[in-house]
């Protein structure tokens, strides 16, 4: 046997050909097979050699189901279907996973039916973008029972060092995705639950129950839900522990409470004082080159006339940012992109005039900081015009609060941070948008009661002035 799992009948029609580690599960059907998932690309022998195990051959497969795009459930797909010329199914979306075209696109509801069985095609995106949910009847003495295989139930791939990966790029929307995912799962009715993990269904365990139980192990119309329920607390704690470690402490721009706003001397003090991230605002000169500068007028910080798009970058570097006695210049974001750039730091850059969108984002990625950056403001169209021009960027949208309209905004311009005034941050409220899929960063925090207040209800960052404040109250 090539494979570390004997080939057997689960029940009714369906058959297990895959591995301990890479799943592969036919349906013989009057007219052939379909096959559910293909394993990995080393698999495909061992699936091969499974088939023949069970008296199939190659040229029975007719339909290939995928449930994902990931390697060890699409990997050995291609070479499947080269192999036995069947026809690939899958969700559009996974298609950037995958080195191969599939035959075609599974939509939500479809039934893909060969001979005498039809497989239901839900889909339930979280696990992956495309991710879709297979239901079938198996008949066993007699008895039809429903079975259920979930798409993807894994949420590791949830986790922020894993979506953040440049190869991966997963919106944080894809968390509240994956709740929703859960839930509509929750409306079905599953006898017997397929793993597209052995160990998701327990399939060892239960394989070795077959021989000496009269009942079929893999009855079991309680193990949906309690599956379900599980995976959700396991989504669950991963937030409340990723807002606990992961925390961002941002220097508002930069330690504006005692340095000139927006200037490299308040970001390296930021930094000093113990601030993780940096915020800063955008706005465009007249010449066209981005600068780092938070008002609408010159005249609080600089004492001069006007606005930043009436000034060439030449004109402006003249100018004297002040605080308290401590004097500095506007500075490009390109500079301040060049001299932070390398350090492991988050950074959120505001929005703040028009026409921006374009330069930052390519200054954005010209750095390398697309990874560790967030693109914020007040107007979500901006954040609509980068999604466009830069769809691997995040965006957050800043807000006093939020209603329910507005979360439904952000879901479908695809923003996934909400910037929350202070004031209106409660644990019950971060719970929900962080059930959502949306990353929590407050701002607006006047004082430390607030901060604490914000802290404790379990914010993923904070935009403050001071942030040795921030950091001793978080102990860091
Ligand atoms: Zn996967």
């Amino acid at each position: 046997m090539l494979g570390d799992t004997a080939p057997f009948r689960v029940a009714g029609n369906l058959y297990f050909v895959g591995t301990h580690a890479k799943s592969c599960h036919v349906l013989a059907t009057s007219r052939g097979l379909i096959m559910i998932d293909g394993g990995g690309i080393d698999t495909v022998d061992a699936i091969l050699e499974s088939l023949g195990t069970l008296g199939f051959s190659p040229g029975d497969v007719k339909i290939i189901l995928l449930t994902h795009g990931h390697p060890d459930h699409a990997g050995g797909a291609a070479r499947l279907r080269e192999i036995t010329g069947a026809e690939i199914y899958m969700g559009e979306d996974d298609l950037k996973y995958v080195g191969f075209v599939p035959d075609h696109f599974l939509a939500d509801g479809d039934e893909i039916a060969l001979g005498d069985t039809a497989v239901s095609c839900l889909y339930t995106p979280g696990h992956t973008e495309g991710t879709f949910s297979f239901f079938f009847d198996l008949v066993e003495n007699g008895m039809t029972y429903r079975a259920g295989m979930i798409g993807g139930s894994g949420v590791n791939q949830l986790k922020k060092p894993y979506m953040n990966r440049p190869d991966r790029r997963v919106s944080y929307l894809m968390r509240g995705a994956f709740f929703k995912t859960l839930d509509r799962l929750e409306e079905e009715h599953v006898d017997i639950m397929i793993g597209n993990h052995t160990w998701q269904n327990d399939q060892d365990k239960k394989y070795e129950r077959m021989f000496d139980s009269p009942e079929n192990p893999f009855i079991d119309p309680t193990e949906w839900q309690k599956h379900l329920d599980k995976t959700r607390e396991a989504m669950r704690a991963i937030i409340r522990e990723e807002s606990k470690t992961e925390f961002v402490n941002y220097a508002h721009r930069g330690a504006s409470e005692t340095r000139p706003e927006n200037t490299m001397t308040a970001f390296y003090e930021g930094i000093a004082l113990g601030a993780n991230g940096i915020e800063t605002d955008v706005q465009m000169t007249r010449d066209g080159v981005p600068v780092l500068f938070n008002d609408d007028t010159l005249l609080r910080v600089t004492g001069e006339p006007g606005s930043i798009g009436d000034y060439t970058l030449a004109e402006l570097r003249k100018f004297t940012v002040r605080k308290d006695g401590v004097t500095d210049r506007i500075p490009t974001l390109e500079g301040f992109l060049a001299a932070f750039a390398w350090r492991d730091i988050t950074f959120a850059i505001e929005l703040k005039g028009e026409g921006a969108e374009e330069a930052v984002a390519d200054l954005i990625y010209r750095y390398g900081v697309d990874c560790k950056c967030v693109v914020t403001s007040f107007v979500l169209e901006r954040l609509r015009r980068i999604r466009a021009i830069a769809p691997g960027l995040r965006t957050g949208w800043l807000k006093k609060d939020f209603a329910d309209e507005d979360l439904a905004a952000m879901e479908k311009a695809g923003v996934d941070e909400l910037c929350p005034r202070a004031v209106n941050v409660t644990p019950e409220r971060v719970e929900e948008w962080h059930a959502r899929g949306f990353n929590v960063r407050s701002w607006g925090v006047a004082d430390d009661e607030l901060m604490r207040s914000a802290y404790e209800a379990g914010v993923d960052g904070m935009t403050v002035n001071f942030p040795d404040r921030l950091a001793a109250l978080i102990g860091k």
